[in-house]
């Protein structure tokens, strides 16, 4: 288990079953592959479920951080 500060002061934890996702790609997804072979490939997130900030924790250990953005509207033609 690890967790973090977010940047909002909130504590994040990567064992919470609400907020622990696992992401993968379109490539890595469609193959043939057991649940658990999909499981092994996947990249590790957690959302901060006060700003729902998403960080995904690197192998060595660099966090990288995801904001959640504001509504942006394309310009009317
Ligand atoms: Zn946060």
């Amino acid at each position: 288990m690890a967790k973090i500060r977010c940047m909002c002061g909130n504590i994040v934890r990567d064992d919470d079953p609400h907020d622990t996702m696992y992401f993968l790609t379109d490539d890595e997804f469609d193959v043939e592959a057991s649940g658990s072979a999909l499981f092994g490939k996947a990249t590790g997130v957690v959302r901060c479920p006060e700003c729902e900030r998403l960080w995904i924790w690197a192998d060595d250990g660099v966090l990288t951080e995801y904001v959640k953005g504001e509504v942006i509207r394309p310009d009317e033609p």
